[in-house]
């Protein structure tokens, strides 16, 4: 009989992305010792409005290492509040940066970090998993551009599930979805490698279980442990292989209609891999081995109701006139993606999501 191999397509490629990572409850304790190994001896700590509590214990574990906080991060990285923050760093004499919060905080010590090369100590808050990507979104004048360099990458990052606990109860669900979606894309990316896709499986798994269970009891520690476990696992997906559709068209509807970024991802996914999933049945079959699961984009758009996520995109600021507008932008740009771009299906799945409906495989 024939050897077929299961594990390994060939050829690949895989790079290791250089990230320090300490994972648990009440790691946050190691900023300290985190600096030292670093040689940060003039920190500036970097945080949203939900976290001046928290930036000022880290600013006391700190001591004498902390020389400013900036709590003024927005998301989407506006390059202005970059440079506020860039001209308080010069003045300091920074030479670290601690960012504690989600996405948008990691974004603003990204965007330092990118023009200034200052090493950066991360605690993320929420399950967007930024801190594990080389990539950098930044926006001026209204327009989004994303771009890649090691220079951002940060040097350590702390996931303390502590600072998850009080993260809500409906930011948590959609911000687990947007973490599954990157390891969804993993699976199908052009640059896909057995390795990555074995970390996007584990990272599905244990977030498909843990979000609704963290949605019934934002209080289960283990389930949001499992989460922040399955983040950080997508973040790794994303900073290491290419996205397609899914990624693609959440960006583009987020910068066009200024949609929030979670929300939109939750909501796309199950209707973006339905569109895919004729043309990846090795996925799809790895996907319902993994879940136990007959028909995935359901089941992730039954998480998406039990989560409490909206359920269409007319519900988070899309105005039904911009469904040409989202169609033209998606067909105008072409990238890869496992399946071509076909106008009427993609418009079929745009209304899709626009109105909230189950998703149809194939489409
Ligand atoms: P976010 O950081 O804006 O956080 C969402 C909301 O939750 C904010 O209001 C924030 O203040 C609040 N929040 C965060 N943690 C909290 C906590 N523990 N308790 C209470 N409230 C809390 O959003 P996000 O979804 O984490 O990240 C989205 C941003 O990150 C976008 O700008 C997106 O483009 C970017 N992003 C970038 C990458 C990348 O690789 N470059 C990857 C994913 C997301």
């Amino acid at each position: 009989m024939t050897y077929q191999a299961t594990h390994s397509r060939l050829p690949f490629v895989y790079e290791a992305l250089p990230t320090r990572v300490i994972f648990g409850s009440g790691t946050r304790s190691a900023v300290s010792d985190e600096a030292i190994r670093l040689n940060m001896s003039r920190v500036l700590i970097l945080h949203g409005p939900p976290h001046i509590g928290m930036a000022d214990q880290l600013a006391s574990q700190l001591s004498e290492r902390h020389v400013g906080t900036f709590g003024g991060a927005r998301m989407h990285t506006p390059v202005d509040v970059t440079e506020v923050a860039l001209a308080l760093a010069v003045r300091l004499r920074v030479d670290g940066i601690v960012a504690i919060g989600g996405g948008s905080t990691t974004g603003l010590a990204k965007a330092l970090a990118l023009r200034t090369d200052l090493p950066q100590i991360v605690l993320p808050t929420t399950y967007a998993g930024s801190e594990m990507t080389p990539i950098l979104g930044e926006t001026e004048d209204g327009i989004k551009t994303t771009q890649r360099s090691l220079k951002v990458l940060p040097e350590t990052v702390i996931y303390d599930v502590d600072l998850t606990m009080d993260l809500p109860s409906g930011i948590s669900g959609v911000s687990g979805m947007n973490a599954v979606a990157h390891s969804v894309e993993a699976l199908y990316a052009r640059e896909a490698n057995p390795v990555i896709s074995a970390l996007a499986l584990q990272s599905i798994r244990a977030l498909v279980k843990a979000l609704p269970a963290i949605h019934a009891d934002p209080g289960n520690r283990s389930a949001r442990s499992d989460a922040l476990y399955g983040a950080w696992l997508a973040g790794i997906c994303l900073g290491s292989v290419g996205m397609a559709l899914h990624h693609k068209l959440c960006h583009t509807l987020g910068g066009t209609f200024d949609l929030p970024h979670a929300e939109t991802h939750a909501i796309v996914l199950p209707h973006a891999l339905a569109y895919n999933a004729p043309a990846i049945p090795d996925v799809m079959a790895k996907l319902r081995d993994a879940l136990g699961i007959a028909d995935v984009p359901s089941a992730l758009h039954e998480v998406n109701r039990a989560i409490g996520a909206p359920r269409g995109l007319s519900e988070i600021g899309m105005p039904e006139d911009g469904i040409e507008q989202a169609l033209e932008q998606a067909m105008a740009n072409p990238y890869w993606n496992p399946r071509a771009l076909e106008r009427d299906s993609l418009h079929r799945l745009i209304v899709r999501t626009y109105h909230g409906d189950a998703p149809i495989v194939g489409n």
